[in-house]
This record gives C-alpha cells, sequence and structure tokens, in this order.
C-alpha cells in the first residue's frame, strides 16, 4: 500500500491535540453489496476508468477495528442505490448497522421513484443523521420531481445530504454544478455537502459554497497524489479553502481507497493552511454539524 504508514494517523492526532478524527465519508454497506462494489473498482470499470487496488480489503468488523485504532470516533456507512426499489432496503441495513455500531452515525439514501418520499420519512423517523446521493453512479437529476418532498423534508429537518455531484471520474449529464445551483434556488436552506469538493469543477462548487451558506464540502481523496495526478486541484483557489476552514469536513472513502489512510490525513496536513484548519476540518466542524458533543451523540 502506497502512502503514509497508519502510525502516521496517531503521531499527528498527538501532535495537535486532537481528540479524535470524524470522518464523514466511509462506504459499510450489506456484504454482497460490497462484494459487488471492489468487484467493479477491481475490473475498472467504465464509470471508474482506472487501476483501483482497494487498501483496507477486510472483514466488517476488522475494518471497524481499523478505523477505531486510527482514532476515529465517528464515522457513517454511505449507501447508494444505481436502480429503482433498492434504497428502502439499503435504509432497512444501515438503520440495523447503526444500531449496532453505536459510532457510526445513522446513514441514509434514496432514489428518484415513487417511494422516495415516504420511506426518507421512514428513515428520518428512526434517526437518521446523513444521506447519501450518489448523481454520478446513479445517472439521475436531482431536481427530478420524484424528490420534491425528499428534499423538502431534509431542508425542514437539517439533515445534511452528502452529494457526489462533481463530474470525477466520469461525469454524465446530471453531474456538474448547474444541478445543485437549481435544486438551491429550490430549496435555498438544504444542507449539502458536496463530496470530493466537487472535484473536477472544484472553483464552481467553490462559487456555490460561498453563495450558499447552507453548503459544506468534504476533502474525500482530494490532494492525494491519486487525485492530484487526475484532477488536480487548482492551487490559486487554496486560499478559498483556508477561508471556508469552517465548512468544510474530513472524508477519506475508507475503505475504498488505493493508497494509506495516513496519505489521506498527510495531504490535507501538507497543504500548510494552519493547525487550526485541520483541527476544524478533522474534527470540530462535524461536531458541531451532528451536534456530537451532546450526551445521546454518537461515542
Ligand atoms: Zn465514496
Amino acid at each position: 500500500m502506497t502512502g503514509e504508514p497508519d502510525s502516521y494517523v496517531a503521531e499527528f492526532r498527538e501532535r495537535l491535540g486532537l481528540p479524535g478524527i470524524i470522518d464523514i465519508h466511509t462506504h459499510f454497506m450489506p456484504e454482497a453489496v460490497m462484494r459487488k462494489v471492489w468487484d467493479y473498482f477491481d475490473s475498472a470499470g467504465p464509470l471508474i476508468g482506472r487501476a483501483w487496488p482497494i487498501s483496507y480489503r477486510d472483514e466488517e468488523q476488522v475494518r471497524l477495528k481499523t478505523l477505531r485504532e486510527f482514532g476515529v470516533r465517528a464515522f457513517t456507512s454511505l449507501v447508494y442505490p444505481h436502480k429503482p426499489e433498492m434504497a428502502a432496503w439499503l435504509n432497512t441495513w444501515t438503520a440495523q448497522f447503526a444500531a449496532r455500531t453505536p459510532d457510526c452515525l445513522h446513514t441514509a439514501t434514496f432514489f428518484p421513484e415513487p417511494s422516495a418520499g415516504e420511506y426518507v420519512a421512514t428513515a428520518l423517523e428512526s434517526g437518521a443523521r446523513i444521506f447519501k446521493v450518489h448523481v454520478q453512479v446513479g445517472q439521475f437529476d436531482p431536481g427530478d420531481p420524484l424528490l420534491t418532498p425528499v428534499w423538502g423534508q431534509l431542508q425542514d429537518a437539517g439533515i445534511p445530504a452528502l452529494v457526489h455531484c462533481g463530474s470525477s471520474p466520469k461525469g454524465n449529464r446530471f453531474t456538474g454544478p448547474e444541478p445543485i445551483e437549481a435544486l438551491l434556488r429550490r430549496f435555498p436552506r438544504l444542507r449539502v455537502i458536496v463530496a470530493h469538493m466537487g472535484a473536477p469543477e472544484y472553483r464552481e462548487f467553490l462559487d456555490i459554497a460561498d453563495a450558499h451558506e447552507s453548503v459544506l464540502l468534504d476533502t474525500t481523496m482530494n490532494f492525494t497524489d491519486f487525485f492530484e495526478a487526475e484532477d488536480p486541484f487548482p492551487t490559486a483557489e487554496l486560499g478559498r479553502v483556508r477561508d471556508l476552514g469552517d465548512r468544510i469536513l474530513f472524508g477519506s472513502d475508507f475503505p475504498n481507497i488505493p493508497y494509506s489512510y495516513g496519505h489521506a490525513v498527510h495531504a490535507l496536513e501538507r497543504l500548510e493552511l494552519g493547525d487550526d484548519w485541520l483541527r476544524n476540518v478533522l474534527h470540530h466542524n462535524a461536531v458541531r454539524v451532528f451536534a456530537l458533543d451532546q450526551p445521546d451523540a454518537a461515542a
């Protein structure tokens, strides 16, 4: 595995005096679905387009142990359907997973289909804290009328939707900034977390974040050697990343990353945006967004 050794993460946390890391972009899913995802990465399928060796391909319990050993005190179980009649079943699984995994934020998802409003209401009632939406894999318009009741509920509840809306690694007609801009015109208080900082449309998604206070960005895979080789971040925009430091959240894509977890953390440290920026991004911002300092919050 390439990148900084895993021991780097503990050393980094100690240096910054961080009580833990919050990783808002990790994948836990039903075993059979995870295997299919791994097969897809192995085959470098058309939605990926390049070799992608997975670093942490272990049994679920081993993966949980690995994350906890990094000092990750809260994380997610991002699932996403690529077709209709799959989301409700995935949501049942993630609810059960969160119930038996107290440090996992209860995660849910949806797809444009007539039942979406109803099963999203069910997920919210059962305590979902974050929703994952995959426009790149799902290949649907986030503005689809079938999703109108969904976005309305999320906006009213103040529950964030983590949306893969950038065109990396392979765009489609629904990826890119325009559909999200249109959505925010209809739901201006919607808490959208733009996955991968909107790569490769970094500038456009920074503009969206500047224009909408409710919009956040996650750093998943950004600034790593692997990502920079394909979708380099425009260095002229780094000042804006520093200035938006209270709305940027650390994510890793664990376990589906082709390098070490330490490298994902080091990729942020080497930006030299300051220790406070790092503390906010790797921990404090997510504590605020998910109210993790409340007594009933994830351990
Ligand atoms: Zn991901």
